[in-house]
């Protein structure tokens, strides 16, 4: 069974597709994506319209990790979660918090 799903962020439509011979598992996969949160819990103004998509990949000691998020225009971040058995969540929305003094690196960046 093939399961289509469109996803609007930030003014973009996305669509994903699970292609899989057992219909319930097809539609897991679909249905976890396109459900995302309908409205920022951080500001509660921000909707799809407004958050921006994006993803990146990460390598470190335990291998590489693919992050897929939204981003309020209040800056909090909702992510995609995976769960171990199976299919996907978004995750409600986190204030960003940049690690390591990323601020302070980008402003000493700014000096030269
Ligand atoms: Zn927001």
């Amino acid at each position: 069974m093939i399961v289509k799903g469109n996803l609007k962020v930030g003014g973009a439509l996305y669509q994903f597709e699970a292609d899989e011979k057992e219909d319930l598992l097809a539609i897991l996969k679909v249905v976890g994506i396109v459900n995302i949160r309908q409205e920022c819990n951080i500001c509660n103004k921000g909707t799809p319209e407004d958050f921006q998509f994006y993803a990146y990949k990460k390598s470190s000691d335990k291998g590489e990790f693919i992050f897929v998020k939204v981003r309020c225009t209040c800056g909090a971040v909702s992510s995609l979660g995976q769960y171990k058995s199976g299919g996907y969540y978004w995750k409600d929305f986190e204030e960003f918090k940049s690690k390591g003094g990323k601020e302070n690196q980008t402003k000493s960046t700014d000096d030269f």
